[in-house]
């Protein structure tokens, strides 16, 4: 139920999110969807930041084990997401594909995959001549690869507010360009007031700020280990289209990672970039953007003599195990954490909005999170559930 006067707007909801990410969206599009009264408050435009500025990689493949059961779930929700929200967001199920050219990172992958197999990822070892059959656009250099049909790729511009438009047709209340200041309990509920005066309660409260998650909860006292991170990405200009699947590869412990759009343009990326949380910019470091297209021509031969034509950097959370913030709040009832999702979060966004709805709705999730327990490292020093990707998307 909301109320507009003439100086402040109050909401009243069943549920407040406040973050218009693909997490928080998500998330009022399934509150709403089972019929919850849902608001979301968002600093800026939703998507605007690291949902909307990603690669657009929508992988299981390389994916730590705890995150498994949720990308697998999401998955299932991309390879149908027109009929969820009236829109493909120009996803494209290409198949993604890691290659490997040293010895031990081609055993690390092996190992994945006989793992993944036990979660039913469809995960497939590939030899260098299987790739270079299968894919002769990368280069010869590979020892081989693991290759997931299912995995794919979506355009990040369109699907948070894709999402956003759907839960507003379901009834959600979602503001943006007006940031939360202040989130408080007063015993009963949880109320909240903007930048711009409106005035908002719930009995439930979902924390989705994204990089922005432990600033959050520090208004309940509550603290996490969340650091800021920026990956950076290129875009090349467009040719006749070529790269069949999306493709990735570590170098130096860092991921480069590339897939060409429908439009024929050449997306890819491998950081760092820098972030600024108090600004919520982030800028591209030159020097590894060099780096990054070097890498490119390496693994691409084919781009040898192609410009690149634009480049730019994203915000985003991230745990010291590169595994998100999900769960209850420990020092309040009705604060669910999301957030933290540590550079590949894209792909779980419509996983996660599902499994929030759960929470909140039936007080739990038929969905496997217990690794992003957002309390784990009062237990432990660090590093469980470590991906092939700890770095990247
Ligand atoms: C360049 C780049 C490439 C990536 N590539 C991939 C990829 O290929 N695949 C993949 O799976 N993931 C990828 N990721 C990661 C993915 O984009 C993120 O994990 C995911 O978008 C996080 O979603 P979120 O909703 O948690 O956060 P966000 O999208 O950051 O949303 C959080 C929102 O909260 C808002 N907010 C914060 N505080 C307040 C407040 N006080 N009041 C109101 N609003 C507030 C912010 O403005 C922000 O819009 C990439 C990220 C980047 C930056």
């Amino acid at each position: 139920m909301k109320s507009v006067t003439a100086m402040t707007r109050v909401f009243e909801t069943d549920v407040m999110i406040i973050g218009g990410g693909i997490a928080g969206v998500c998330s009022a599009y399934y509150l709403a969807r089972r019929g919850a009264r849902v608001s979301l408050f968002e600093r800026g435009a939703v998507g605007a930041q690291a949902s909307g500025v990603n690669f657009g990689g929508l992988r299981t493949n390389g994916r730590a084990e705890p995150e498994l059961p949720l990308s697998l779930r999401a998955r299932n929700q991309w390879q149908k997401i027109d009929a969820l929200v009236g829109d493909s967001c120009e996803t494209e199920i290409t198949g993604h594909v890691e290659i490997c050219d040293r010895p031990d990172h081609m055993a690390a992958v092996e190992q994945w995959a006989v793992m993944a197999e036990r979660h039913g990822v469809g995960a497939q070892m590939l030899t260098s001549t299987e790739i270079a059959r299968r894919f002769p656009w990368i280069s010869t250099k590979v020892l081989g690869g693991c290759y997931v049909a299912g995995d794919g790729a979506a355009n990040p511009r369109l699907v948070t507010p894709v999402f956003a438009i759907a839960a507003r047709k379901l009834g959600a209340d979602i503001v943006e360009y007006d940031a939360v200041r202040t989130a408080h309990h007063d015993g009963t509920c949880f109320r909240i007031e903007t930048e711009a005066g409106t005035k908002a309660r719930a009995p439930t409260l979902i924390n989705a700020a994204g990089a922005w998650g432990a600033r959050l909860a520090a208004q309940f006292s509550e603290s996490f280990p969340l650091d800021v991170m920026a990956p950076q990405m290129v875009v090349s200009e467009p040719f006749p289209r070529l790269v069949t699947s999306t493709v990735d590869y570590p170098v130096n412990g860092r991921f480069f990672y590339a897939r060409q759009i429908g439009r024929g343009n050449l997306l890819f990326g491998r950081g760092p970039g820098r972030a600024d949380l108090d600004t919520g910019r982030a800028k591209y470091v030159p020097q590894n953007l060099f780096d990054a297209s070097r890498i490119a021509v390496d693994v691409l031969p084919f781009l040898r003599g192609r410009n690149f034509i634009r480049s730019w950097a994203g915000v985003e959370g991230k745990s010291p195990d590169s595994l998100p913030f999900v769960g209850r709040s420990r020092a309040i009832d009705g604060l669910i954490h999301a957030f933290g999702f540590s550079g590949h979060g894209f792909q779980l966004g419509p996983g996660i909005g599902e499994v929030i709805a759960e929470l909140v709705l039936d007080g739990r999730t038929s969905t496997q999170i217990e690794g992003f327990d957002p309390y784990r490292f009062d237990r432990r020093a660090d590093g469980a559930g470590k991906s092939t990707h700890a770095q990247t998307a």
